[in-house]
């Protein structure tokens, strides 16, 4: 099947690309590449470098390629940058996401699987783990123009019968995440713990987060592909703290981790937790990978990369 990966050379969508390729599928990116990264794409796989917010040359590459599937994971991810600018991130996050859409209807594509949130959705919900049915009331600019983006994708679907997924992850974690970035707590921990620094935890580390590891949500795009249409939260339903996680670190390094507390930031959820029992009735997606085994896992990439 003819694929695209829209954000196919960053974190996520690079180990889509991978698992696309290994299944025989005809895969192709579009990618800026403002946070990913050319060597991340699958060796053979045509990149497009070309940028979301440009509407017309949106519509020229899906033309090129006619892409079945479309998998749109290309955004700001940055909740900090959101907060600072969001006129930024609306101009990726909701124009991007209309450029995207549009060139799939144009160009005849059958399916749009739309990377969401679930993280940043909610807010803080009365109750955790939230499912899909948990009032949206995000707590920033990014939080508030994926939900915008899923409308309309939602209005694509309705208008042009453009089939929708929406798949809402939790906190993703895994090889190949940016330890260089703002977001992606994981990455930016295993490496300044790598390099002997202390990490940085933003307010009193009582925060909690939902991880699920990037092969999971991987697995969750695979079985999106021929699957209902649908809004799914992918999660594990597990809430973890910061500093749960600095200790299931020294747990796996062996070594003390002694963490440096700052002001915690606007715009961030205190605790967050997804339920995705929709995911594995409709999809049969469950997750499969411990945080502990992620963590090894992920540990062992960045130790390689050195
Ligand atoms: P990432 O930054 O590694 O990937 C995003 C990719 O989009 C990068 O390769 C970047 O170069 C590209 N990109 C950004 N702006 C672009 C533009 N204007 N035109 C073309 N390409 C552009 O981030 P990720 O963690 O892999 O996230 C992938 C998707 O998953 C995003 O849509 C993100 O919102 C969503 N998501 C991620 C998480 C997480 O925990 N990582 C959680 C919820 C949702």
């Amino acid at each position: 099947m003819n694929v695209e990966v829209t954000g196919g050379a960053g974190f996520i969508g690079s180990n889509i690309v991978d698992a696309l390729v290994g299944q025989g599928h005809c895969t192709s990116v579009v990618d800026n590449l403002t946070t990913g990264r050319a060597g991340n794409v699958c060796p053979g796989v045509p990149l497009y470098q070309c940028d979301i917010t440009d509407a017309g040359i949106m519509c020229e590459t899906i033309q090129r390629t006619t892409p079945e599937i479309i998998f749109h994971l290309a955004a700001q991810i940055d909740v900090r940058k959101s907060v600072a600018d969001p006129a930024f991130d609306a101009s990726t996050n909701v124009l991007g996401m209309i450029n995207v859409a549009q060139a799939a209807v144009a160009n005849h594509a059958r399916r749009l699987i739309f990377s969401s949130t679930g993280g940043a959705l909610y807010g803080e919900p009365a109750g955790l783990p939230a499912d899909e049915t948990t009032p949206i009331l995000p707590l920033s600019p990014y939080g508030v123009a994926k939900y915008c983006a899923e409308q309309y994708l939602s209005y694509c679907s309705r208008l042009h019968g453009l089939e929708a997924v929406v798949l809402r992850y939790a906190n993703v974690f895994g090889p190949r995440q940016d330890p260089l970035g703002e977001a992606g707590v994981v990455a930016i921990f295993t490496r300044r713990i790598l390099a002997g620094e202390r990490p940085v935890i933003y307010g009193d580390g009582r925060q909690t987060r939902d991880f699920v590891f990037v092969g999971d949500v991987v697995q969750a795009n695979l079985l999106a592909m021929n699957g209902p249409q649908g809004t799914y939260n992918i999660g594990t339903r597990i809430e973890t703290s910061i500093n749960d996680l600095v200790h299931a670190f020294e747990r796996i390094t062996g070594r003390p981790v002694e963490p440096e507390y700052r002001p915690a930031r606007a715009g961030e959820v205190q605790h967050i937790a997804l339920d995705a029992g929709r995911a594995q009735r409709e999809l049969g997606w469950k997750p499969a990978v411990s945080l502990e085994d992620g963590l090894a896992q992920t540990i062992e990439w960045y130790k390689r990369q050195c």
